[in-house]
């Protein structure tokens, strides 16, 4: 294969994020401490919410949310295919039951119309996802939980930043998990956090991120005590270092200027492909602000002369790199020996998927680097 000269993501790193890593690295204390709460307080005032947890991913973020709601055996959680395979793990490992239905054909976030068709007596939670940033309907999506009772938790994983109707994403539902994992919009290497109004809900997970530890009780009566702790509970091992704390305070100081970069970018892409009759582009509502962490096209395969994995290899044969979001869930191997869906269940994820491509898309992929990757894919639509 050629050489990758353009890669499908790079990360944003520079000498203030080295040195806030080095700080810490030199202050001695590495896990979680002051930087951690830091990072958690500019998160909250950022994302317009009361409380954040700062934890090891945003996968643990979701767990933790739906083990501090007790979810468990013979409950359903409503969520899609359309998203990477994290969404629906935690779920299952709470022991509930992960119900998908379809997306909408437009940006291939969740349909409220098929959320409403699948509650049932045993649902207790919706877990939309939004896609490459673009927010899910979530005026509909709070209405059909507050008539029905459901807690709703969103996978912000590509939302931080995200406005929707000029709310921040995480002040919107009952909580917002977000990832800082090294590909994402802002990193801290490995790294997530959870941001909700609710202080019981984070003070919960709170315990839970720390083996169901609380050290409270005893030192308020035992000044010397400070050895003392006890296991209130049977919690998990996801706590935030603050080496990587550190790193995403660093980095959340230039998110805006990420963002504005993205959007660059984006803009970029929809002028040089927006004649491509054998693309869609993009769907987005101006009435949110799309922090562009996924450029998302569609190959037309019904009418291009060049389907979708050809176009792939040979943008790659080019050396551009892309890649693809998302594998529906019930084409992977694990979900399909649950026994419960099968090819042709989800119509609207499965074609967005057979079409879908994930251009190049960072902070500093450069004007003409954009205007190669749109050449590239002029060319090979049109042999
Ligand atoms: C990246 C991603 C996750 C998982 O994030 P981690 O921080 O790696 O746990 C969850 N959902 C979606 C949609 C993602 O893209």
């Amino acid at each position: 294969m050629a050489e990758q000269r353009i890669p499908f993501v790079k990360v944003e790193l520079d000498d203030t994020d080295v040195a806030a890593v080095e700080g810490v690295l030199r202050s001695g204390w590495l896990t979680t401490a002051g930087q951690v709460k830091a990072l958690e307080d500019e998160l909250a005032a950022y994302t317009g919410t009361k409380f954040v947890n700062a934890v090891n991913s945003a996968t643990a973020a979701m767990h933790l949310a739906l083990a501090a709601w007790d979810l468990g055996p013979g409950e359903e959680v409503i969520t899609t295919p359309y998203t990477f395979t994290a969404t629906a793990n935690v779920v299952i490992h709470c022991g509930a039951t992960p119900v998908l239905v379809d997306v909408r054909e437009t940006d291939a976030n969740i349909d409220p119309e098929a959320i409403e068709r699948a509650i049932t007596p045993r649902t207790k939670v919706i877990l939309p996802v939004h896609i490459g940033g673009e927010p899910c309907d979530m005026d509909a999506i709070m209405d059909i939980a507050r008539r029905h009772r459901l807690k709703v938790l969103e996978d912000a994983a590509h939302a931080i930043g995200t406005l929707y109707r000029g709310r921040p994403i995480g002040s919107v539902s009952d909580a917002a998990a977000f990832s800082f994992y090294a590909n994402k919009t802002m990193t801290t290497g490995e790294g997530g956090a959870l941001a909700t109004d609710d202080e019981q809900l984070s003070a919960r997970v709170r315990r839970l991120t720390l083996h169901g530890m609380s050290r409270d009780a005893w030192n308020r009566y035992d000044a010397g005590g400070s050895w003392r702790y006890d296991i209130q509970e049977f919690g998990f091992k996801d706590n935030l270092t603050d080496i990587a704390a550190a790193l995403g305070r660093s980095q959340l100081t230039r998110l805006e200027s990420f963002i504005e970069q993205r959007t660059r970018v984006a803009q970029r892409y929809f002028v040089n492909l927006r004649d491509e009759e054998h693309l869609i582009l993009p769907a987005f509502n101006e009435e949110h602000r799309q922090p562009w962490h996924l450029f998302m096209i569609r190959v037309r395969n019904e009418t291009s002369p060049v389907q979708r994995d050809d176009v792939i290899r040979q943008l790659a044969e080019r050396g551009i790199g892309t890649s693809v979001h998302f594998i529906p869930l019930h084409y992977h191997t694990a979900y399909q020996k649950l026994g419960r869906w099968q090819q042709g269940d989800f119509p609207v994820a499965e074609r967005f998927f057979e079409g879908e491509i994930s251009l190049p898309m960072y902070p500093g992929l450069s004007d003409g680097e954009v205007d190669e990757v749109c050449a590239a894919l002029h060319e090979i639509l049109h042999p």
